[in-house]
């Protein structure tokens, strides 16, 4: 009877020892789930040429006027090539 309790009592302590490593190993590969160094996807920026030199420059750094874009204000005081 005694040796049974023993046995129930190892098989409890191996019990929560094993958790309690799976645990920490389950942790130790879980950061590949959301690793902190791996930013999130950017948006697609949209690219546009500019009407003078015909340069893709994304829209957010580029210049609009009258419906036309242009690479910087310098181009857009030029106009857009004739074609
Ligand atoms: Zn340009």
């Amino acid at each position: 009877m005694r040796n049974l309790l023993l046995f129930l009592l190892i098989l409890i302590g191996v019990y929560y020892l094993r958790r309690l490593l799976t645990g920490d190993r389950s942790e130790g590969a879980a950061p590949g789930q959301a690793p902190p160094d791996v930013a999130p996807p950017r948006e697609a920026e949209l690219v546009l040429p500019c009407a003078q030199c015909g340069l893709l420059v994304p829209a957010s750094e580029g210049v609009e006027a009258q419906g036309l874009f242009f690479c910087s204000p310098e181009h857009q005081r030029l106009g857009p090539t004739r074609q």
